[in-house]
């Protein structure tokens, strides 16, 4: 091929690729999933939602049992597509991390609504979706981290002892498909490297050994993550962030990605005025349906590795909130001082629902640090009996007071 055309078929790559995920991103409301608006959904409603989608899917899509929890919860196995480029989807693993398992009933509910796009044709007849949403039905249960047998299943790649490890490793050995994404929530504090910009999402590719070389399978799996790092710069500019990649023996993304299948760990992280994730899974569902497409076209191979590589570290350095330049009084003749005052809200479950409460995690010069919400207290003075390290604070009656 000739420079020139090569650089024109390049670009009409480009373009054809912004504007599907633009489309995307733009119609969302249109096929988002509409049956699911909070986090904490459990199994049972899960598998209506999945029902219903197959239904919608009519002969799209095949669901079968890949296994069970502990509990003996259904882990569901969906299959959809003839191609040969097989792409396997895993979604909360951590039973608290459910914002891609939304997700993937929104791509879901994309391609039983859009089937007779060219786009939708084009994943179907160029790949095979393999989808396990919800791998630690137990955990989700009681909306925690490790399975109901106490064990982090991300620690239970080698070992396995839990049944839902098992679960994922016998799909993965069975179809041994080309590409994995490992969907996680992380901390909704982590910064993008020193910008003090919000980490919306962290990438990994997982290294497969302590060196954490390259080789062909993680070759791919970067291609694969700067196709979705170009996707996703579209809309979040300078939100992505790169997780560290020291291998952990023991953890699955290392694993598959040493067993041969090219892995993408995705990391929802935070968003201001999100608490909920809505906006986090649209990224997730917009930047996961434009990489299929790009993987069934094989466009994903031009992006290289560079993009990915190039995103800055995942840190933490953000809190929820910080009150700069406050005076701090001390009601005991303790002279006053300026001091910044970050505060995280804790997410509190109770049976009923969840509330939040705001608790002061750090107190000084805290100007190396940056938060979702910055207020100036500048000139507004405090009582420091109620700013105090750990204390519980009433974060409106907090703001009145240096508003
Ligand atoms: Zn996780």
């Amino acid at each position: 091929m000739k420079p020139f055309t090569f650089l024109l078929v390049f670009a009409m790559l480009t373009t054809a690729d912004a504007q599907f995920s633009q489309q995307l991103f733009d119609s969302y409301d249109s096929y988002r999933y509409p049956d699911i608006s909070s986090r904490r959904f459990k199994h049972a409603e899960l598998m209506t939602h999945l029902a219903a989608l197959q239904t919608r899917l009519g002969g799209l899509a095949t669901m079968e049992e890949a296994g069970r929890s502990a509990e003996g919860r259904s882990i569901n196995l969906l299959r959809l597509g003839t191609g040969k480029t097989k792409v396997f989807l895993w979604s909360q693993m951590h039973g608290d991390e459910p914002t891609a398992t939304m997700a993937l009933l929104d791509l879901l509910h994309y391609i039983a609504l859009r089937r007779e796009t060219p786009e939708v044709k084009a994943i179907l007849k160029q790949t095979t979706l393999l989808i396990i949403p919800m791998l630690n039905p137990d955990g989700a249960e009681r909306f925690q981290r490790r399975t109901s047998q106490g064990i982090d299943m991300n620690r239970d790649a080698l070992r396995l002892q839990t049944p839902e490890a098992r679960v994922l490793k016998s799909v993965r050995d069975t179809y041994q498909p080309e590409i994995g994404f490992n969907l996680h929530d992380q901390d909704p504090r982590y910064s993008v490297g020193d910008t003090g910009g919000v980490a919306v999402i962290s990438l990994l590719t997982p290294a497969y050994n302590t060196e954490k070389s390259d080789n062909a399978v993680r070759t791919r799996a970067k291609k694969v993550a700067s196709a979705l790092t170009v996707t996703l710069e579209r809309f979040v500019k300078g939100h992505l962030a790169k997780y560290d990649d020291t291998f952990e023996p023991r953890a699955f993304g290392d694993n598959i990605q040493k067993w041969g299948t090219s892995v993408v760990l995705i990391e929802s992280g935070g968003w201001k005025n999100d608490p909920e994730k809505m906006f986090i899974r649209k990224l997730n569902c917009v930047g996961l349906l434009s990489v299929f497409h790009a993987v069934a076209d094989g466009s994903y191979e031009k992006f290289g590795t560079a993009p990915y590589e190039a995103i800055p570290m995942n840190t933490k350095n953000l809190y929820d909130i910080i009150i700069e330049k406050a005076t701090v009084v001390f009601p005991d003749g303790r002279p006053p001082l300026v001091a910044d005052i970050a505060i995280n809200k804790e997410e509190v479950r109770q049976p009923d629902g969840t509330w939040w409460k705001g608790r002061v995690v750090d107190f000084g010069d805290l100007s190396v640090f940056s938060a979702h919400d910055v207020y100036s207290g500048l000139g507004k003075s405090i009582d420091a009996s109620i700013v105090e390290m750990g204390d519980i604070v009433n974060v409106e009656e907090l703001l009145e007071k240096i508003r």
